[in-house]
């Protein structure tokens, strides 16, 4: 189908050009073949369904979480005259028999719906009655309980495509590592679906740590940061929902412009934060991470986190709200060792699952880095990066006590060769420091020519180490498959020789 894309595009959205990606998405949409996107925040993921909603035959479901979400976009498309409307729990009956009654009748192209409505008989009927073209399923990571805001309203959607096979979906998200987007697709049910996924980085974001604050040193410090820069207005994301309340009032007391934001707060309540964030009447905004999805300011300059966040995809997506206008923006993580404990004590609460500890663990890494912030950042989402960034604190202010790891590495990365990468890091380690473990001499690992060729390095060291191999991309760890290590191209390379590898000793404070 060779549709003219680019006439569509301005015709009805009035834009010149595709952002990266969209056309290939748009073009797949129309082969009618299921596809998972994982695109960056403001890359334009809602015209990736929007547009082929508009030439295929009938109309397009889009399941969106926030119903606030839904409305901003049904008043963008009407402006644009394009016939959408949403079905959700906030309808009066009119209102909902109007709009079913516009869907069967064909006059609709798009329809948002929540995604209980989508799940209620309601919506089943709908989906046997109506012509649809298409589901499209936003902020889809909602559907992983791994993902970083699972959304038990999320969890049933696989049904659609088990009763529905024929109906081509879209799944999209702005964050999701391998594991999640793995999930997603499992959960969806889709059929052999295109991965698409963006460039994730954002050079344009300065990346901090700053460890060992105190609470007092912490507010100290962001008052400072503030008057730094200019007044402007950001985000400070708290874990606690008691802090962000506390945290405002500090901050107030300091003489700064802050307001709490979380999810029981009243909707009212929530929307004057919003509207005074949007109009640039505060200079912070205390929050938890309820606070971010759907927020389309784009010339947020800042965002601190006062904890050390659960995981790395919930850590990028709130960073990325800063510098949505491509100019420089800076972010400010405080991480102390308190925080790992808060945050394994909530994981223990929540019914732990072992990869939530995993996740906590990288996020712990990224940290504690002493290599460019922004390799680990990209190296989680699967671009190990070779270049330091230059924009982060470790850059800026490199520790200049590296070694070569190269035969370090080639022993470490041999015995996960040698056992067909299906060794985890403890295997890895026992190998190469020749324990007499019952499972290793059980498996025959003791025959192998690494075996004990590592006696020289603590367990300890080894650890660090084989996170460092993690972090640069060297290896990848298989969530899925008992966390096993995999040599990834860059590890073959520095395998056989071909690319240099530097490690950083381990310090004694570990
Ligand atoms: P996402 O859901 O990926 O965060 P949105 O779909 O909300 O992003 O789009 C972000 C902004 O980008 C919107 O204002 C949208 O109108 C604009 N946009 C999307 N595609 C294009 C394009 N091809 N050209 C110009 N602007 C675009
Ligand atoms: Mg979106
Ligand atoms: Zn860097």
């Amino acid at each position: 189908m060779m549709i003219d894309l680019k006439t569509a595009l301005s015709h009805y959205f009035g834009h010149d050009e595709f952002r990266p990606l969209q056309e290939e998405i748009i073009r797949t949409a129309l082969t009618g073949r299921d596809q998972l996107a994982v695109l960056p925040t403001g890359a334009g993921k809602s015209l990736c369904y929007q547009l082929p909603a508009l030439l295929l035959n009938g109309c397009t479901l889009v399941v969106s979480p926030l119903i606030a979400l839904m409305k901003d976009q049904i008043i963008a498309l009407e402006e644009r005259g394009i016939p959408s409307a949403t079905l959700n729990s906030t309808l009066t009956p009119k209102r909902r028999d109007e709009v079913i009654s516009h869907l069967l009748m064909g006059h609709l192209k798009l329809l948002y719906v929540a995604p209980e409505t989508l799940l209620s008989p309601l919506g089943q009927d709908l989906l046997q009655r109506a012509t649809i073209s298409m589901v499209a399923i936003d902020e889809a990571h909602c559907i992983s309980q791994w993902g970083h805001d699972f959304r038990p309203e999320y969890s049933q959607l696989g049904i659609i495509k088990e009763l529905h096979p024929h109906i081509p979906m879209i799944a999209l998200t702005a964050t999701a590592d391998e594991a999640t987007r793995q999930d997603i697709v499992t959960k969806l049910k889709l059929s052999s679906p295109k991965l698409i996924i963006g460039d994730f980085d954002r050079p344009n974001l300065y990346l901090e740590v700053r460890r060992g604050y105190k609470k007092a040193d912490k507010l100290i410090a962001i008052k400072q940061y503030i008057n730094d820069h200019d007044n402007s207005c950001g985000i400070i994301y708290c874990n606690k929902r008691s802090e962000t309340e506390s945290l405002a009032k500090e901050l107030n007391k300091m003489g700064i412009k802050a307001l709490p934001y979380h999810a029981t707060m009243s909707v009212k309540d929530r929307e004057v934060v919003h509207r005074a964030f949007s109009s640039g009447q505060v200079e912070a905004i205390c929050a938890t991470i309820a606070f971010g999805m759907g927020i389309d300011k784009a010339d947020i300059r800042w965002v601190i986190h006062y904890n050390m966040p659960k995981n790395v995809e919930g850590y990028y997506q709130e960073i990325g709200r800063a510098g949505r206008d491509g100019a420089p923006a800076d972010t400010l993580l405080f991480y102390s060792y308190t925080d790992i404990f808060v945050v394994e004590k909530l994981i223990s609460e929540s019914g732990q699952h072992d990869l939530v500890r995993q996740k906590m663990e990288y996020m712990k890494r990224y940290c504690e880095a002493d290599i460019c912030r922004r390799k680990i950042l990209l190296g989680y989402f699967g671009y190990p990066r070779h270049e330091n960034c230059n924009n982060c604190d470790v850059c800026l202010n490199p520790s200049p006590k590296t070694f070569d790891g190269v035969i370090i590495a080639q022993k470490a990365m041999s015995a996960i060769i040698r056992t067909h990468e299906q060794i985890n890091i403890n295997m890895t380690i026992d190998i190469l420091r020749g324990s007499k473990k019952y499972e290793l001499l059980d498996l025959k690992y003791h025959h192998l020519p690494t075996y004990g060729v590592g006696q020289d390095l603590s367990n300890l060291q080894w650890r660090e180490y084989i996170y460092q191999m993690i972090q640069n991309g060297l290896l990848k760890m298989d969530y899925m498959n008992g966390y096993t290590l995999k040599v990834t191209p860059l590890g073959h390379e520095v395998l056989r020789g071909k690319a240099p590898f530097r490690l950083i000793p381990l310090s004694i404070k570990k």
